[in-house]
């Protein structure tokens, strides 16, 4: 009989690295909250009969947010056949809160206690049994990383789907009579087993609850009037009342079943923050990290093997051995120079910045597998309320460094409105992945490799996304509180390397898939452009090209940027389709290839249009995937044009006022 099991918990408490081991998937495994905002599923490994589902990470079953929204409609309507309640064993409180609320939705649960392997070392002692007397659900130890506890914590599972168990009373006599008597009113109205769960969401007044129920005059009347009692008696709303009664019950519950010697004690993490989230440091720290990751990635051994296959394999060994080949081979010249001055110089000009993608990404995924992305969140929701974002705000955009796909989908977990929107407007501001080759091109054709001209598109990024959060958050549509943003810290660990090489390995191949799809296609579409005149003769001058002719209409456009000559213009559009297409394109139209490629590119560029090219480039609407799900984010064909328009003249009045101030000093 096919079963569903759910799995349920808090951000970063385990469930999608359990979910992973489970079903033998790789679902992005990330230490901030939001990763997972859409529920997602997979079969059991050993049982293909069991789907497992992994849900949004929440604290509470309240519907405050999209998360707690999704969470709960599952696991009230849909019903699943027995949950999985991952709780962090380093942070039990916290996790426990969840699962009393779990436990009322009568269905069967069973706790993984994950992340024993960091509560073992600090020294705690769990003691399941009396855990599982005091909640009235199994309790098992896990550590999803190492693969410990995952056969029992399915089997477990699977051998409890379908059961009926009876939650425990946990709140006081008064409030407890209260659950009795509403259960038994909406009984026969709610899903079967909900009972309690309802009873105990109409004292809280929750509103979509309360919106939903159907109690008839009288029991409406009696539930106003208990609500009203037991607020007056307690002094505080019934939600509160609810919610510290809760806490009392678990506060009882630890301090019988746990023992933490070491708790309150300094740990070594908490010394590593006080200097990383210092209000001073944090900033020039998160400054020098990026430095350093751009400096490495681009600067040094990246750099070093970029020249390598970008100058000499892609530059000369490859296409004068294919040219070579070819020629001996018969093939017509027009053949061989498409496959060399299109493909290769395309293709190849692209592929040559893999090196630095590999280690840009190897560096992210280590920052963020040993905890310090997290950290970065929380420093940039200080910085970022102040201008009306908030931290969760800043996880779409640390996810845009990878790629702005994801990026933008992130934003989901935002639940205000305006906020939301305005994160998928800025999100792509940040430089991901396939910007690098751009930003790397200019910085090693134009600057010598100066590792702070990558840097600085980082920065200029984020400058993009505050300066745009100043002014839009002045528009009415814009306006309103930014909700803080709470999250746990993980304590600090050594990336694991097999994560690490996991992380770029996945990313790194994406990359290459697309040079060897988009950006082929979309390189002999240019050699082609490029290659013809405007009656489809061929042409020896690129300049007298279609290309050249599309380009040269809409190249006046960009003169006052510093760079109005139809190639790198057609470069820029073609980065629309995907932004690696922008190297890709000069490579054809510069000839990569051929003698001295990187110079030609020089000779059309000053440094300061160089530098205004890439500002335009980096800021400008995204590649076309990019802009599908800001499309799909915004579900609405007026926002994303908004958004789309709004970033590139954001982008043009940047580089604009980037290269006339720049000419100015040069005189
Ligand atoms: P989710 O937000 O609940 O889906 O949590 P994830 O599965 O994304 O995990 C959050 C972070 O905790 C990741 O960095 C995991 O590698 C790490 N993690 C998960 N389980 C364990 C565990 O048992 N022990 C330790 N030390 N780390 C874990
Ligand atoms: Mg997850």
């Amino acid at each position: 009989m096919p079963i569903t099991i759910a799995l349920a918990g808090n951000p970063n408490s385990g469930k999608t690295t359990i979910f992973n081991d489970l079903t033998d998937s790789r679902q992005f495994v990330g230490n901030w909250p939001g990763v997972t905002v859409e529920k997602k599923d997979g079969r059991l490994k050993t049982d293909k009969n069991v789907t497992i589902q992994d849900l949004p990470g929440i604290y509470s079953l309240t519907a405050y947010s999209p998360e707690e929204t999704i969470t709960r409609r599952y696991l009230i309507n849909e019903k699943p056949d027995a949950v999985i309640n991952v709780v962090d064993a380093s942070n039990l409180e916290r996790g426990l809160y969840l699962t009393t609320q779990v436990l009322e939705t009568g269905l069967p649960v069973v706790v993984a206690l994950n992340m024993t392997d960091v509560a073992r070392k600090r020294g705690n002692r769990i003691d399941k049994k009396k855990l599982s007397a005091i909640f009235g659900c199994g309790f098992i130890e896990t550590s999803a990383v190492r693969g410990e506890g995952m056969d029992e914590i399915a089997a477990a599972a699977e051998k409890l789907a379908g059961s009926r168990p009876i939650p425990k009373r946990i709140f006081s006599g008064e409030i407890e009579n209260a659950v009795s008597r509403l259960s038994e009113i909406v009984m026969g109205r709610v899903p079967p087993g909900t009972g309690r769960w309802h009873a105990i969401k109409l004292i809280e007044g929750d509103a979509p609850v309360l919106g939903r129920a159907d109690l008839g005059e009288s029991a409406a009347a009696w539930l106003t009037g208990f609500r009203r009692r037991l607020e007056e008696t307690r002094g505080d709303t019934a939600e509160s009342v609810i919610i510290s009664e809760r806490y009392a019950f678990i506060e009882r519950a630890v301090k019988e079943a746990a023992v933490r010697p070491n708790a309150g004690r300094v740990t070594e993490s908490d010394k590593i923050d006080a200097i990383v989230t210092n209000r001073l440091l944090a900033l020039p720290i998160f400054a020098a990290v990026m430095f350093l990751v751009y400096y490495i990635s681009i600067g040094t051994i990246g750099g070093f093997l970029t020249e390598w296959v970008g100058g000499t394999l892609f530059g000369g060994l490859i296409p004068a051995w294919a040219a070579g080949l070819l020629k001996s081979m018969n093939v017509a010249p027009w053949l061989i120079s498409l496959i060399v001055d299109g493909i290769i110089a395309g293709v190849g000009g692209v592929l040559g910045f893999l090196p630095q993608m590999a280690i840009l990404f190897a560096c992210l995924a280590a920052m963020e597998d040993c905890g310090y992305m997290a950290r970065i969140a929380f420093i940039m929701d200080r910085a970022f309320r102040k201008i009306g974002l908030s931290g969760k705000s800043f996880i779409p955009i640390l996810i845009g460094t990878g790629c702005g796909v994801p990026g933008i989908m992130a934003s989901r977990a935002i639940e205000s409105e305006p906020e939301r929107r305005l994160t998928v407007i800025t999100t792509t501001f940040i430089p991901c992945g396939a910007k690098l080759p751009v930003i790397s091109l200019i910085a090693s054709a134009l600057f010598g490799g100066a590792a702070w001209v990558a840097a600085s598109a980082y920065f200029l990024g984020m400058a993009a996304i505050i300066v745009s959060g100043l002014i839009l958050r002045r528009a009415p549509v814009f306006a309103g509180d930014s909700a803080a943003f709470v999250m746990e810290l993980p304590a600090y660990h050594t990336p694991r390397l097999s994560n690490v090489l996991r992380r770029m390995w996945d990313r790194t191949r994406a990359f290459a898939a697309k040079a060897g799809t988009v950006i082929l296609l979309a390189s002999v579409v240019i050699w082609f452009l490029s290659g013809f005149d405007t009656r489809l003769r061929v042409t020896g001058d690129a300049g007298a090209s279609i290309l050249a002719a599309i380009g040269g209409a809409v190249a006046p456009v960009f003169a006052p940027l510093g760079w109005g000559d139809w190639r790198p213009v057609t470069a820029s559009i073609s980065g629309l389709i995907a932004k690696e297409n922008a190297v890709g394109t000069l490579g054809v139209l510069f000839g990569f290839t051929g003698e001295g490629g990187w110079e030609t590119l020089r000779s059309s560029f000053t440094p300061a249009s160089a530098y205004s090219f890439l500002i335009f480039n980096l800021l400008c609407a995204p590649c076309a995937a990019a802009m599908a799900a800001i499309a799909r984010e915004m579900r609405s064909a007026r926002w994303t044009a908004f958004a789309l328009i709004y970033q590139t003249i954001f982008a043009y009045a940047a580089a604009l006022i980037f290269y006339q101030t720049a000419v100015i000093f040069a005189k």
